[in-house]
């Protein structure tokens, strides 16, 4: 191809390429327990939607900096009891929802849903963190829409 149609192909790929582009660290906990690249965002650097916290582009998984600051607070060892709770359990499911994307979960189309998927490893990647077993269930009651996934209740 002509150099120009190369930069404009290349060009279309990077403005359709989900989320960010801006800086980000990897974070080093969520990346052992999922087994990939996890990527924490910086506040500002992501471009999508404000409800769309994270996704798998096939390599590595991409967090906003909100869902990382709560879940970066559990592994800093707060507990809070009010409806932060229910914040720092949606960002864990959040991460649990990408690494079942990373497992080859879809949304369940061919699959069980990524989001129910999310639900059944939330609680071992939040024990691989080092989370205690009474928090990790505490969190996963709190984030647990077990209507729509009754196979995930204990
Ligand atoms: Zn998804």
């Amino acid at each position: 191809m002509r150099l120009w149609l190369i930069g404009l192909v290349a060009g279309l790929a990077l403005a359709t390429a989900p989320g960010a582009s801006g800086a980000y660290t990897v974070e080093p906990t969520l990346t052992r327990v999922a087994g990939v690249e996890t990527r924490c965002y910086k506040p500002g650097t992501w471009e999508r939607g404000d409800e769309f916290g994270g996704y798998w582009d096939g390599t590595v998984i991409a967090l906003r900096a909100n869902a990382c600051r709560w879940i970066g607070r559990t592994l800093a060892g707060e507990r809070p009891a009010d409806w932060r709770r229910t914040i720092v359990a949606f960002s864990w499911h959040l991460f649990a929802h990408e690494v079942a994307h990373s497992q080859g979960f879809d949304h369940g189309e061919k699959t069980v849903g990524a989001d129910c998927r999310g639900w059944r490893i939330m609680r071992p990647l939040m024990r691989a963190a080092e989370i205690s077993r009474g928090y990790a269930y505490v969190l996963w009651v709190s984030s647990a829409h077990r209507a729509s996934c009754p196979s995930s209740a204990p």
